[in-house]
């Protein structure tokens, strides 16, 4: 197994040493990994939103962060491929300074995550909206795998719809899945989610992706080094694949993996 989708203290929400994380997935067998934190947004987007978004590095920290990646994979070359990676949101407006950032400092992969979206929306939602949030979600989910930046899909079934127009999440979800695969990112099944009980995995989208045959990988999104490697969480995710007769994919194609 891969492990690309793993988070770091400089979100503040996750725990632990950077090196504790490459331990235990070298423990438990795991040579390719890389490190995705959440991607810092420009000081004046964190200031308009702080109320709904401090939970991620400052801008200053990213080329911090990035040397620490660097040095642990150096340290840890004869045991793992070690890589550094981002999780974001795309968020129109500020996409191409962040891109700038990004490109600076060499990240070699960007999942896309989008917790929020640009009128700092976030999940999950009360149902009072849902049908128009979703339309939103799927709209903006679709325009950043159209930006080429993305490398694949973290929980692409992340919104919490609760409305009652089961035709509209199909039909949303169906071209979410469709625009994805037109894009060649393969989606993600978060082992997080699934291991807290959350919304995600949505049974009914990953229906739909089975369904589509879309390429899909297991994301630990590790928040701790405890959650790097817990082989019971891949079995019960291996088992969600295959009853949901997801397309499942050991790995990201590695010429996705690239600088961006
Ligand atoms: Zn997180
Ligand atoms: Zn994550």
């Amino acid at each position: 197994m891969q492990s690309l989708h793993m988070h770091t203290w400089r979100c503040k929400h996750a725990t632990g040493t950077m090196e504790e994380y490459v331990l235990a997935a070298i423990a438990g067998g795991i040579t390719d990994m890389g490190f995705s934190d959440h991607v810092p947004l420009p000081d004046a987007y964190v200031y308009d939103k702080k109320s709904i978004y401090r939970v991620r590095m400052n801008m200053a920290e990213l080329p911090v962060y990035a040397a620490e990646v660097r040095a642990l994979a150096k340290k840890h070359r004869d045991a793992a491929n070690i890589r550094l990676g981002i999780e974001m949101e795309y968020v129109p407006s500020q996409h191409e300074e962040v891109m700038r950032a990004l490109r600076d400092v060499g990240v070699e992969y960007i999942i896309l995550g989008q917790h929020f979206l640009e009128d700092g929306a976030y999940y999950p939602l009360n149902s009072t909206d849902s049908d128009r949030w979703l339309c939103l979600y799927t709209d903006t989910l679709l325009s950043a795998a159209a930006t080429g930046d993305f490398t694949f899909a973290a929980h692409p079934d992340l919104i919490h719809y609760t409305g009652n127009n089961r035709a509209l999440y199909i039909r949303e979800m169906t071209q979410l899945c469709a625009g994805l695969m037109e894009a060649g990112m393969p989606l993600e099944i978060n082992l997080h989610g699934l291991g807290d009980g959350r919304n995600y995995p949505d049974p009914l989208f990953w229906d739909i992706a089975g369904e589509m045959q879309a390429p899909t990988v297991l994301g630990v999104d590790a928040h701790g080094a405890d959650e790097v490697w817990n082989k019971e969480l891949v079995e019960r995710g291996r088992e969600f694949a295959a009853a949901h007769h997801v397309n499942l994919l050991d790995r990201i194609p590695e010429e996705r993996m690239r600088k961006v």
